[in-house]
């Protein structure tokens, strides 16, 4: 297999070397032939796909192409779909088939891309693994007795198998970066309120944003620019002058001031990965970036915030899924109390229900200051640190997680293991800002390691130019992994 990008995909159809229904049906066939081993989709959409195509192709055809007419591409299973079921991985939506698009959804369709599907993922997004869905585990396409990462391992394994050319993810806390980099690929999580939530199903309203996830830095430019823009139905969305993401791919790395956090490389850090994102670092270096160590002192307290300030919004956010508006309903009940119960109780799995019952205990009376509040209050440091660290360079550089994928079940029984896995991603997601993943070459074992690099404030542009120049200069987002 060899990497197709989605920029040599768009100048192939513009080119009329192929059309979109040729390039659907090819994609189409590989997910009917892979798919099954890795279980990246929950619905693949074929004559929607197909419908779609030749819509592209007429286009194609009558010169009024948009920039990505006919390119494939598939959305996290958490975005709604008109006309197309819309499950966030539970048994609560599993018969819920939206009667609107997603902003994100409707953008790319404007764009011209051709959705093959909904990928898997954790339910509600709740995960670092991918287990968590009831549409059973997403498998990792470099060892399928790993873990993609999570909650968008589909979107991630999926782009890795050759499965489609790049999907769309969502980031509460390092879900899209951490499946990047355990599968290999480049996603980007935008500053929070870039990307319109409208039609995101939410997890945690104040952390949930949504970006691309591709082989390159170019590719994910190219989808951000249509994803990335003011939508008044989301009171979050920023209103700024429209960006060109691809505007710094060709800038040089000289003189770019690169900030290696100390509490990045610390203890816990698995010595394989460790030795891949120095080598990443190496290249960086040779391409003109210098680098200086930082501090981002409290980021101990990164995780014990997220996790009284996420499940407070989950379980705010999750109030709505009750039995009666949509979603699963028990079959027989007594009454209308007994009804949200049991509704709920079957249509949740363990993690969200989880979730649920610490967003609600945190925001209870007598509770409430002592942990929200004081979350709340962490979290305002956690930015103020790395404003700090930003005064002495211009991007952050880390590793995505501590290790390569991890086996699946592995963590099963113990969720802590587990949050604790997403160290070096969920800072980010609490101070707002942006951050990607990129290929950073294989661990002992041959798994991707990813490297991460972080911004200021609406700095997509420079951090997707620093992935690309180093894109341009090693081969790791070529590799494949060997699945035929
Ligand atoms: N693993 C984190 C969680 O479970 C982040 C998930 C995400 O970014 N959606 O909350």
């Amino acid at each position: 297999m060899t990497v197709q990008t989605l920029k040599s995909l768009a100048d192939a159809l513009a080119q009329k070397k192929v059309s979109s229904r040729e390039l659907a049906s090819q994609y189409l066939d590989r997910i009917k032939a892979i798919n099954p081993a890795i279980n990246a989709f929950i619905t693949v959409d074929r004559d929607g796909a197909l419908a779609a195509a030749d819509l592209a192709d007429k286009a194609i055809a009558a010169g009024n192409a948009a920039a990505l007419t006919g390119v494939p591409i598939a959305h996290k299973d958490i975005f709604c779909t008109e006309g197309v079921l819309t499950t966030c991985g539970s048994k609560m939506l599993s018969n819920f088939v939206s009667p609107y698009d997603a902003h994100v959804v409707s953008q790319l369709k404007v764009a011209g891309t051709v959705s093959l599907g909904k990928t898997n993922l954790d339910e509600f997004a709740m995960g670092s693994t991918s287990e968590s869905s009831f549409y059973g585990a997403v498998k990792n396409p470099w060892k399928l007795d790993r873990v993609p990462g999570g909650s968008s391992g589909g979107s991630a394994a999926a782009v890795a198998a050759g499965m489609v050319p790049a999907a769309t993810g969502t980031d509460t806390g390092g879900s899209i970066r951490q499946p990047a980099g355990l599968c290999g690929i480049t996603g980007i999580k935008p500053t929070y309120g870039v990307v319109s939530r409208y039609g995101m199903i939410a997890y945690a309203s104040s952390l949930d944003q949504g970006g691309p996830m591709a082989h390159t830095a170019e590719d994910c430019a190219l989808l951000l620019n249509h994803m990335a823009g003011f939508d008044a139905r989301d009171s979050t969305s920023l209103e700024r002058p429209v960006e060109d993401y691809t505007a710094d791919l060709n800038k040089p790395l000289q003189g770019l001031r690169i900030g290696l956090p100390k509490e990045y490389f610390g203890d816990g850090l698995a010595e394989d990965v460790r030795t891949a994102i120095e080598g990443a670092l190496a290249e960086l270096r040779k391409l003109g970036a210098t680098t200086v160590e930082v501090s981002l002192p409290n980021t101990h307290l990164a995780i014990p915030a997220y996790y009284v300030i996420a499940p407070a919004e989950a379980s705010s956010n999750l109030s709505r899924f009750d039995g009666v508006r949509y979603g699963h309903r028990a079959a027989q009940y007594k009454d209308l109390a007994e009804m949200y119960s049991k509704s709920r109780a079957e249509g949740f799995g363990g993690e969200v229900k989880r979730r649920i019952l610490v967003g609600a205990y945190v925001l209870s009376h007598g509770y409430y200051d002592a942990y929200y509040i004081k979350a709340q209050q962490l979290r305002c440091l956690i930015a103020q640190d790395f404003q700090q660290a930003l005064q002495s360079c211009d991007i952050i550089a880390g590793p995505v997680a501590p290790t390569a994928a991890w086996g699946l079940g592995q963590m099963a029984d113990d969720p802590v293991q587990m949050y604790l896995a997403d160290i070096y991603t969920i800072a980010v997601n609490l101070a707002g800002l942006p951050a990607l993943s990129t290929p950073a070459g294989f661990s002992n074992e041959g798994l991707p390691v990813g490297l991460q690099l972080i911004g200021n404030y609406f700095g997509e542009a420079r951090l997707l130019g620093a992935a690309h120049q180093l894109q341009q200069a090693t081969d790791w987002h070529l590799r494949t992994p060997d699945i035929g």
